[in-house]
């Protein structure tokens, strides 16, 4: 069986095709600047040469379409025709509280995507969109949704409810979502494995660390807290998100600078985090090198960054009244071995201690905690599309 994944968004397209026989990629690539000057498509067909396009994609139905015409080239393609694709599996960002699984489309599903398109205005329509062009251009298809928010509708009322009036919950549905919810699942499922543990007696605190950057308290298999909230801006410092601050801060600010709600909203979600403490970039990489030449601000944001992840990774483990494993993953937590050893530093209380030759691996899974260590700690390096494919595959099979 071969699963195309495709995760849209308002411009671009990201895919790849699976063989999920032997769950290896065929190809993946990239759909950038869809309905705007300069469109690019980069295909990268396994074992062959990368092709970039440069024709105008004018909306997603022509971005699909010529990724499915690149799929099938005789030169350059990995399938010899489209019929060979078996299912299309969807990122969808905001499931609200519809969807605690993934789910075969169906007109209802549509329905209930587009009424959470509320809470994710930036994502949830271009997801649509891509559901939207797959059936016009491949009628018949199944097709799968995969949400981000799903893996957590499994927290409990303590966990998910803010102490605003009831009401706004009631009206508007403002409670904590949280996000990364396919990498949270995949990674924690991963941990189990490695640690040759019943994945349902296990209690592991998964640290995606991106550009965006989340905490998960996985017990016993289920998402029982985590630091994202009603939007991706909550929880943790990230690349140009704020994460938590006085919510007394925003109002402040609003009526210092006579701020309107989407400046305000432009400061928290792309001028803040790391960027803006160090005045550097959001780039962890720029940071850890501005740091190393000396820059005072670029160090302090890193080390707000590590305390920030270490206290919440000490609520976890208060959450769950105990801590088997640490997880990290995404681009930050699977590549950068300094900033694990600054979170972990902080972590010797719960008896860490890290290997430092391990520690320095890049690449793959590994266990980075000392055999001394109480608490196992891994890198895990996070597979969203594999997920997506594996959920879609077992709906189908279903
Ligand atoms: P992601 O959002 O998962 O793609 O992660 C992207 C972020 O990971 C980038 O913004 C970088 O800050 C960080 N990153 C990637 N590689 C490294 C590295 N070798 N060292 C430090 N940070 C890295």
């Amino acid at each position: 069986m071969k699963i195309l994944v495709l995760n849209c968004g308002s411009s671009s397209l990201k895919y790849q095709l699976i063989d999920m026989d032997t769950e290896s990629v065929l190809a993946k690539g990239l759909c950038e600047r869809i309905g705007i000057e300069g469109s690019r498509l980069k295909h990268q067909p396994t074992g062959k040469d990368d092709v970039i396009f440069n024709d105008y994609m004018e909306d997603h139905s022509v971005a699909v379409k010529m990724v499915l015409d690149a799929l099938t080239n005789s030169e350059y393609g990995v399938v010899s025709s489209m019929e060979e694709i078996n299912a299309v599996g969807h990122r969808v960002v905001h499931g609200g509280e519809y969807f605690a699984n993934s789910v075969i489309i169906t007109p209802e599903v549509i329905k209930a995507v587009e009424k959470c398109s509320e809470l994710a205005p930036l994502h949830n329509p271009a997801n649509l969109i891509g559901i939207d062009a797959c059936e016009k251009i491949m009628p018949g298809v199944p097709q799968v949704a995969v949400f981000d928010t799903a893996f957590h509708q499994t927290m409990p009322e303590r966990a998910y409810l803010y102490a605003i009036p009831y009401e706004y919950y009631e009206k508007y549905k403002i409670r904590r979502y949280g996000f990364h919810g396919t990498s949270h699942r995949f990674v924690s499922e991963e941990a189990a494995k490695m640690l040759d543990r019943p994945y349902d007696q296990t209690k592991t605190i998964t640290c995606h660390l991106g550009n965006g950057g989340s905490i998960c308290a996985v017990r016993n298999g289920k998402s029982i807290d985590t630091t994202m909230g009603f939007t991706p801006l909550e929880g943790l410092v990230m690349g140009t998100r704020a994460g938590d601050v006085d919510a007394a801060v925003i109002t402040f600010l609003m009526e210092k600078e006579n701020l309107t709600p989407q400046e305000m909203d432009t400061i928290l979600n792309k001028k803040s985090g790391v960027l803006g403490i160090s005045g550097v970039s959001s780039d962890f990489r720029d940071i850890e090198e501005a740091s190393e030449h000396g820059n005072e601000r670029a160090e302090m944001a890193l080390d707000v960054f590590a305390y920030k992840v270490a206290k919440r990774i000490g609520a976890y483990a208060a959450a769950m009244n105990g801590v088997d494993c640490i997880v990290f993953t995404a681009g930050l937590g699977e590549n950068s071995a300094s900033t694990r050893r600054l979170i972990c530093d902080y972590l010797n209380y719960l008896g860490v201690h890290i290997d430092s030759y391990n520690n320095s691996l890049r690449g793959k899974a590994v266990e980075i905690s000392a055999p001394d260590s109480r608490v196992r700690v891994l890198v895990i390096p996070t597979n969203e599309e594999l997920v997506i494919a594996r959920d879609t595959k077992e709906l189908l099979d279903k």
